[in-house]
């Protein structure tokens, strides 16, 4: 079965990035529409307490933040659909994409804001403490505060791990690092930083095997992969920082990429390779990754798509 449809803004995906890029599309009367993916509110749906969203100063829960975000989206006439979008071809005129594997849409203009995923070890009790908010995260800047004065262990040797443990370091009395070879990844500087701040002990060469707690994290198993040693380090938070997947294998081939996967955006703009097709949110920054800029950058989306729809005549 195939149906087609023609929109003025299609926006794909529908986290921060994507939610504030609809505000001001619809706000614009573009009309827009957007595809929720498989993940309605993207990331912020899995956390619990947000408290560095602005505006919030009694914090708020991520899912709460989605839904008002969804419907202020919808208050302007944003029609916000469940469904992934499985297939582009972003270099037709219109822009054809296909909506599980049947709706065939054609747009104006595509705001892209896929997203990104944290990579997680894939350990069971790692998932369960993550699902149940239990003191298991991918995002120190989101939830290091809750472990203020606590011990912590953080996995991972890249940028972010070594950016996560830092920033971890002030907050807590303790971080352990943990680094499954015996040099890490990240560049010199945060190498020296890490190398420099006291209260991080790293475990060069070491797993981590288990992570215990019923209701929340009270201890994570490592183990040496040199010698063997086991050990359980007596910490209430664990942080995953082994790397982020950008939301964006459909794109392959017709977007300009970095060699990570994430969409390479003209600078101070959300404008890709492809005239028309911007893109906004994590689905296009590894470096800052917070809902506050992804929403920021929605907004350029928006008006970015705006000014090239005025530009070829079509709104
Ligand atoms: P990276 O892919 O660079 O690093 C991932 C780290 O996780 C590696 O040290 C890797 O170990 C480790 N790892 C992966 N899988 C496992 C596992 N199963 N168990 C244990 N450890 C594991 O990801 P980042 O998120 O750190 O960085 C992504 C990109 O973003 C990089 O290009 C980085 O430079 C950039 N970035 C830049 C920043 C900045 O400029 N301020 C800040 C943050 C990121 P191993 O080394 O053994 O493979």
């Amino acid at each position: 079965m195939s149906n087609t449809e023609h929109v003025t803004c299609l926006i794909i995906g529908s986290g921060p990035a994507g939610y504030t890029a609809a505000i001001y599309a619809a706000r614009a009367d573009m009309k827009p529409v957007i595809y929720t993916g498989l993940t309605p509110g993207g990331q912020l749906t899995e956390t619990t307490e947000v408290d560095n969203f602005p505006g919030y100063p009694k914090g708020i829960t991520g899912p709460i933040l989605m839904d008002d975000l969804k419907a202020q989206a919808e208050r302007f006439g944003t029609q916000v659909r469940f469904g992934m979008v499985t297939k582009a071809d972003l270099k037709s005129n219109p822009k054809r994409v296909w909506v599980d594997d049947t709706t065939e849409i054609t747009a104006d203009s595509v705001i892209i804001s896929t997203g990104a995923s944290a990579k997680w070890l894939g350990l069971e009790n790692e998932n369960r403490l993550r699902m149940n908010a239990g003191g298991v995260s991918a995002c120190a800047v989101c939830d290091g505060f809750f472990f203020k004065g606590q011990d912590v262990a953080i996995v991972g040797a890249g940028d972010t791990a070594a950016e996560e443990a830092t920033y971890l370091a002030k907050l807590c009395k303790k971080v352990y690092m943990i680094i499954r070879r015996g040099e890490m990844r990240a560049s010199k500087a945060m190498q020296h930083r890490v190398l420099n701040t006291p209260n991080i002990e790293i475990l060069w060469n070491h797993e981590t095997h288990d992570v215990l707690g019923k209701e929340t994290v009270e201890g994570v198993v490592v183990k040496n992969n040199k010698t063997g040693e086991a050990r359980t380090l007596d910490v209430k938070g664990f942080f995953v920082a082994i790397g982020h997947k950008p939301n964006t294998d459909i794109f392959k081939g017709q977007i300009t990429m970095d060699e990570l996967g994430y969409i390479q955006v003209q600078a101070g703009s959300s404008k890709t390779n492809i005239e028309g097709v911007f893109a906004v949110g994590d689905c296009a920054d590894k470096t800052y990754r917070q809902a506050v800029t992804a929403a920021g950058t929605g907004c350029m989306g928006a008006l970015d798509a705006e000014r090239y729809l005025a530009s070829v005549g079509v709104h």
